[in-house]
């Protein structure tokens, strides 16, 4: 076990490093995520092992990705003696969720308090993963806002479409920012997100939902005929049974999925 050593001069903005010392919202964490003796799990940032304390000793195997060198040394004299604890001294954007070291792994669990300039790239990253079961992670409250948010409401965009295709999302409790060293400006919320098993509308070519998306929230505020005249004209949006005097804040995640099917079937 790591003893908590937060030292503010050696705390690194850039990464995105606010160390969780609340041991009631750690504890929180540690039952929402549920270990279990035969679970694979990642874990992002594992910073002063706050919460990899309280896995490693539960799970058959802990990987954990740090990219702070500092840290990786501490991690690394810390956890020498752990044997199913590894330690990649990585960027996770660059971290391979498949081929874990020599192995490759068809099911793993991933958790994280993550750093927050990144989380979205970390999120997109991860969606490229179709091993992954599930993963718990903390996030800035607004951005679990704009990923948890329903049709017709002002945080619905490309983030929530995109999500929301790959996940199901659960909002598990919000984390005032004093639980934090330093104290961050902003608050927080931790949330599952369990990548669905069976989709509700099977994506033909992912990138076209990435374009569509794009082109409709691009002015949020246009109807749909006018945002989205550069792929369909007004009377292929009617018969595709879209109403093309909507905005792009009124569509379902499915109708979404509708439209950039087309795109790829022609
Ligand atoms: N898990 C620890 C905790 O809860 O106290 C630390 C969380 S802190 C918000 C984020 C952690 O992610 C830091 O340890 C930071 O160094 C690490 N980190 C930042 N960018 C990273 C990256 N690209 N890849 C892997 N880890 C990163």
């Amino acid at each position: 076990m790591i003893k908590f050593t937060y030292n503010k001069h050696c705390v690194k903005k850039r990464l995105g490093q606010n160390f969780l010392i609340n041991n009631d919202v750690i504890n929180n964490i540690i039952s929402s995520i549920s270990p279990k003796s035969t679970d694979v799990m990642v874990e992002i940032g594992p910073g002063l092992g706050a919460l990899t304390d309280h896995i490693y000793n539960i799970v058959h195997k802990l990987f954990v990705i740090e990219y702070d060198n500092d840290l990786v040394t501490k991690l690394l004299i810390a956890y020498s003696n752990i044997k199913n604890l590894e330690i990649f001294f990585k960027n996770v954007l660059e971290f391979d969720f498949f081929r874990i070291g020599n192995n490759y792994y068809n099911s793993i669990r991933v958790f994280g308090n993550l750093p927050y300039n990144i989380s979205v790239s970390i999120l997109l990253h991860l969606f490229k993963y179709n091993n992954i079961v599930d993963i718990h992670c903390m996030f800035q409250k607004e951005v679990a806002d704009r990923l948890l948010a329903c049709p017709g409401t002002k945080n619905y965009g490309r983030l929530s479409i995109i999500s929301q295709y790959y996940c199901n999302i659960t909002r598990l409790f919000d984390v005032y920012p004093q639980s934090f060293r330093p104290i961050p400006k902003i608050n927080s919320t931790f949330l599952r997100l369990s990548p669905h098993k069976k989709y509700s509308c099977s994506m033909k070519n992912i990138k076209h939902l990435i374009k569509i998306v794009t082109l409709a929230f691009r002015n949020r505020r246009k109807i749909l005929k006018n945002s989205l005249s550069e792929l369909f004209n007004e009377n292929t949006l009617i018969n595709l049974k879209i109403n093309p005097m909507l905005r792009a804040e009124n569509l379902s995640v499915k109708q979404y999925c509708y439209l950039s099917n087309y795109i790829s079937s022609l």
